[in-house]
Parts: C-alpha cells; sequence; structure tokens
C-alpha cells in the first residue's frame, strides 16, 4: 500500500560519533573570535538570512557542527552564505557570525590545520 503524502518526510537517522570528530577548527575560532563561546543557539541568525529563505543553508546549523567538529558539513554548507552581515545584526549576543565564517572559510582553505 502507498503510503500518504504529509508533504514533509523524515530525516534519515545520521549516527555522530564525537569521540572520531576534530574539534581543532573549534578551538580555533575561540581564539580567534571568542564571541563563538557566547552563543546560545536560539536560532535569530538564521531566521534572518537570506541565504535560509532559498537554500536549507543555516548558521545556527553551522555553529552546531562546528560544535561537534563535523568538518564535513560544514565544508559542503559554509560558502553559501553571502556575508551580508543580518545575522550579525539581529544575534541578541553580539556574536560576531561574518567573523566566524570569514575565519572558518580561511581555516578550511588552509587544509583545516
Ligand atoms: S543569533 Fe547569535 S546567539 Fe542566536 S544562534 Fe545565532 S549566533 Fe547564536
Ligand atoms: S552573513 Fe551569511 S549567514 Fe549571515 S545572514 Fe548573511 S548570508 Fe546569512
Amino acid at each position: 500500500m502507498k503510503s500518504k503524502d504529509f508533504g514533509y518526510q523524515a530525516i534519515p537517522p545520521r549516527h555522530i560519533d564525537y569521540d572520531k570528530n576534530d574539534r581543532t577548527l573549534f578551538y580555533f575560532l575561540r581564539r580567534r573570535e571568542p564571541s563563538i563561546s557566547i552563543c546560545f543557539s536560539c536560532g535569530s541568525c538564521s531566521a534572518t538570512c537570506p541565504a535560509n529563505e532559498n537554500t536549507p543553508f543555516s548558521f545556527y546549523r553551522i555553529m552546531l557542527y562546528i560544535r561537534r567538529g563535523e568538518k564535513l558539513q560544514i565544508a559542503r554548507e559554509i560558502n553559501k552564505c553571502m556575508l551580508c552581515g543580518k545575522c550579525r545584526l539581529v544575534c541578541p549576543k553580539g556574536v560576531n557570525t561574518r567573523n566566524v565564517i570569514l575565519i572558518t572559510r580561511d581555516f578550511l582553505n588552509s587544509g583545516g590545520q
């Protein structure tokens, strides 16, 4: 029997092995842009992001990937940001989001060391 189409689909399960993840980017960012530590995952940045309107890109999710050390996921998404700075204007904690993106791109382009 064909299942009913409710207009959404279940997200396939994704196993995250924290012990195998590489958190060097998070530690590097914490030194270069300490405001990353005060992000409290409210999601305001993603709610206002123009890239998030038309693509699955989300700065909020990038922050999660950075904390978890999921570099592959970050590399897939990070270039969708247009560096418009809207997220920085609305962030209630004053996280320098653009700088987080710029440092992250530099880090990944330099081989992530
Ligand atoms: S708006 Fe600021 S505090 Fe909220 S999730 Fe984004 S970066 Fe973090
Ligand atoms: S700077 Fe990037 S993450 Fe922030 S609102 Fe603009 S496109 Fe979105």
